[in-house]
């Protein structure tokens, strides 16, 4: 069934903004201030930074600036997925930083996850943190060969079995019941959240610790040492842009990243006997290893919550609320999760909504902190956000402090700076071009079951 219209104003946003406590915008920024670290993004990025920030040094004094509410981004209507996913590949990181410095990222990657259900708890923020892992099914034999030379793949970089490990069709039907499964993976390194609840408790523990967190408050420009907003000026030592599909929004960064719509939809709380033919009982977090990314999590409150790619960039890297909502994309998860389960035949979706995610031009994320002008940024997460933001805020702190005990400012992200993106029409011919790619690969490898090798060059050749 299709769902109903969404309700209005911040709780339509999203199924997570409509299943948490009404959203009451703190107050705007009335005056000029001075800080000691301006943070202009109340999403996950923004708010781990403060968060460590005062962590490590309660005397430090943050403003976060937000244009809307905390959780109004990416951060409070993601999947859920708190994975140690990365976009760029363990190989791009040694082949720029070495394999010393690749294998730490990924092990820290894998300690973020446990680090935000921990941190979530201590404070008090109760984000149905649920560490269940990830399982990648392969559903025809191309899938099911790029699943096992990723899991050998990560053997040769001396994570074992308890990292990753195969599956085949009778273990992959033990976690859950999806069609035409032959083989799959699975990791421990990911847990299931809902990810307002996260957010939103992030901006009440910040602001408990003493930041001050001004929402309906844009900035209108970003420089060394001030944010410039409607409102007011900002005067600040840092200034931290955390702005993710938003950046192209920002004076003189519209090159900076692509912002790249992901939508999702969502099921009905679903009754035990349907539960008891799909499984998920700890929760796991499942895909199939199609190119063109699919993401699904079982939800505290029994529902699914699926989403994926194939929303179309729109010209100029243009964000708007209308591109949140694609009827054909929509349709097209609704479909992919019936095949999935076609247990669901006949289920309610009562959910649809989508968000911007950042995409870099190498797509190889990036945190980075300029002693000289105070300006740090850390993003272009490509859609593996929620626990890299963590280890990004934790870094950025450290940079921002001078003090940087774990060596955090070596790993193979810190410092790093993508170049632009190409000038229009050349952007919106690109980004559209590799969807499509992915699109007819996924389609051709259910046909023939053999791997494309348009997408296998397509990946090589951006070097993973
Ligand atoms: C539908 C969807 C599903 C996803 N699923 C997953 C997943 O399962 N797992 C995963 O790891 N990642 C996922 N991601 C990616 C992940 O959510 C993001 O990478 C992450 O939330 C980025 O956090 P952020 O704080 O950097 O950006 P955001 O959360 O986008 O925050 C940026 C904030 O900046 C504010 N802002 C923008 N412009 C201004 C301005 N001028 N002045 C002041 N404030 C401004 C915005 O309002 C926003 O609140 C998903 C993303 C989407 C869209």
């Amino acid at each position: 069934m299709i769902p109903p219209m969404p309700p209005t104003g911040y709780r339509g946003l999203s199924l997570w903004h409509d299943t948490i406590d009404d959203i009451e915008p703190r107050p705007s920024l009335g005056t000029d201030i001075e800080v000691d670290v301006a943070v202009v993004g109340a999403g996950y990025t923004g708010l781990w930074t403060a968060y460590h920030l005062v962590a490590a040094d309660p005397s430090i004094r943050v403003a976060v600036i937000e244009k809307e509410v905390a959780g109004f981004g990416a951060s409070g209507r993601n999947g859920g997925w708190c994975s140690a996913l990365f976009p760029a590949s363990l190989k791009r990181m040694a082949t720029e930083r070495g394999r010393e410095a690749a294998v730490r990222m990924q092990h820290l990657l894998h300690d973020t996850v446990a680090d935000v259900g921990w941190i979530a708890e201590a404070e008090g923020i109760d984000c149905h943190f649920d560490q269940g892992g990830y399982l990648s099914v392969a559903r025809n034999p191309a899938q099911l060969e790029r699943v096992r030379d990723e899991v050998a793949d990560h053997r040769e970089w001396g994570f074992g079995e308890d990292d990753h490990r195969l599956l085949d069709a009778s273990e992959v039907m033990a976690v859950a019941g999806v069609s035409d499964a032959l083989g799959g993976s699975f990791t421990p390194h990911c847990a299931a959240i809902h990810p307002a609840r996260l957010v939103r408790g992030l901006a009440d523990a910040v602001e408990r610790r003493g930041v001050v967190v001004h929402e309906r408050t844009a900035a209108v420009d970003v420089r060394s040492r001030r944010v410039i907003t409607a409102h007011g000026t900002v005067r600040a030592e840092h200034v931290v842009l955390a702005t993710e599909g938003y950046t192209p929004t920002v004076a003189g960064r519209r090159r900076a990243i692509a912002p790249i719509y992901s939508l999702m939809t969502a099921t009905e709380p679903l009754p035990e006997d349907t539960w008891a033919q799909i499984g998920l009982d700890k929760r796991t977090t499942f895909a199939d290893n199609r190119h063109l990314t699919i993401y699904g999590q079982r939800t505290r409150d029994g529902r699914i919550a699926f989403g994926g790619r194939g929303a179309p960039y729109h010209y100029a890297s243009k964000v708007s609320p209308l591109y949140e909502r694609d009827a054909r994309v929509h349709a097209a998860l609704r479909r992919i999760l019936l095949e999935l389960f076609p247990v669901l035949d006949g289920v309610t979706f009562t959910h649809a909504w989508g968000g911007n995610l950042g995409v870099p031009r190498d797509w190889f994320p990036s945190v980075r902190h300029d002693r000289h002008t105070g300006l740090a940024f850390a993003g272009g997460y490509v859609g593996d956000g929620v626990a890299t933001s963590a280890l990004a805020g934790r870094t950025l702190a450290a940079m921002i402090r001078g003090d940087d005990p774990d060596d955090l400012a070596s790993l193979p992200w810190a410092g790093r700076t993508s170049r632009d993106w190409e000038p229009e029409p050349l952007r919106w011919l690109g980004v559209n071009a590799v969807t499509a790619l992915m699109t007819s690969a996924d389609w051709s490898e259910r046909r023939t079951g053999r791997p494309s090798r348009a997408a296998s060059a397509f990946w090589t050749a951006l070097g993973q």
